[in-house]
């Protein structure tokens, strides 16, 4: 039986992981920061075996890793906002940055006392490109963050490389914006779907959004979890961009969402508000998933109409 551990659990990515290994009959444990996070966590997946431990400590990782002797391990933890990450710099090279030095030492010193492999996959990001002067962006396109949340995963993903060249099966998926009913109101798209669900009601009066003119190329959470497994299993280990191909603006996905809510006409209800724009903020990021398509046999299954549909509805229910 397969054993694998997931750091970041209790987090969109981790929830859906969680439920497709469970699901293929994995043993999976699952990695929370607090006890607060455990709670929940355990109610939603009852077969994962939880496990209290900050990724920051690099002593108890080691000891964890050591105890669960995982065969994979997915390393979801960490702050993923890049708004909180300008509030937050230092606190997200730690976590975001450092502490996956610390994870990936460990698995290479548990992969070489124990004799076998171990399959780590790190959660990348479209972020680690920056302003990218090409598009779409591939896994050859220059490494060049503009956000700390960015330059923390950049860190991360040169690291996952340096213990790969170590001899580790360390796998970076650059993942490109992906979003569900379960993606927190700190990220737009969630923000816009339940503004949009709640203005319909009549049970708010105005959504006060940032920058409307950036793209991002928006995916379906759940087939990024399943590009995960499927670079962990990989033969070879390498990095993977996980895309859908598309970029829409901000403006589009709130077009989109009101429409959907029965709104045609989201003007009146929609203003910028100087607290959301952000000090630097990439223009446009678009995936190549090429690499992946033909490597993983990896498709994405969900385009941005339904996407939006998909979220809209479940906050409209
Ligand atoms: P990110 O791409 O990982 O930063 O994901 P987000 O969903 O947080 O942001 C996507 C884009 O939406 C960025 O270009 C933001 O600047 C833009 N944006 C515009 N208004 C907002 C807002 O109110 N909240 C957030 N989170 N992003 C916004």
């Amino acid at each position: 039986m397969t054993t694998a551990l997931i750091t970041g659990v209790s987090g969109q990515d981790g929830g859906y992981l969680a439920e497709q290994l469970l699901a293929e009959g994995t043993e999976v444990h699952g990695m929370v920061r607090d006890q607060a996070d455990a709670g929940p966590v355990r109610l939603a997946h009852r077969a994962l075996v939880t496990h209290t431990c900050d990724l920051n400590d690099v002593d108890a990782v080691a000891r964890l890793i050591a105890q669960v002797a995982p065969d994979e391990i997915y390393n979801l933890a960490g702050i993923s906002s890049v708004a909180r990450s300008w509030a937050e710099p230092v606190a997200t090279g730690q976590v975001s940055g450092l502490a996956v030095a610390g994870l990936l030492h460990s698995a290479w010193e548990f992969s070489q006392t124990a004799g076998r492999l171990v399959r780590v996959v790190q959660a990348s990001s479209a972020e680690i490109f920056g302003n990218p002067r090409m598009s779409p962006q591939d896994e050859s396109t220059p490494v060049a963050p503009i956000t700390p949340y960015g330059a923390a995963k950049a860190y991360a993903h040169h690291m996952v490389r340096v213990y790969r060249g170590r001899g580790l099966h360390a796998v970076s998926v650059v993942l490109y914006n992906h979003e569900s009913p379960r993606r927190p109101e700190t990220f737009v798209t969630r923000k816009i779907t339940m503004g949009a669900a709640k203005i319909s009601r009549g049970e708010q009066s105005e959504l006060l959004l940032g920058n409307l003119d950036a793209r991002r190329d928006w995916g379906w959470a759940p087939d990024y979890v399943d590009a995960m497994v499927r670079a962990a299993r990989h033969a070879t280990a390498a990095d993977y961009v996980i895309a859908t191909g598309t970029s829409r603006s901000v403006r589009e996905f709130v077009d989109a969402a009101f429409r959907r809510a029965g709104l045609p006409d989201w003007e009146p209800y929609v203003r910028v508000d100087p607290a959301f724009v952000r000090p630097v903020d990439a223009v446009d990021l678009t995936g190549d998933a090429g690499l992946a398509r033909r490597e993983l046999g990896w498709v994405p299954t969900v385009a941005f109409a339904e996407l939006v549909g998909r979220m809209v509805d479940a906050d409209l229910a």
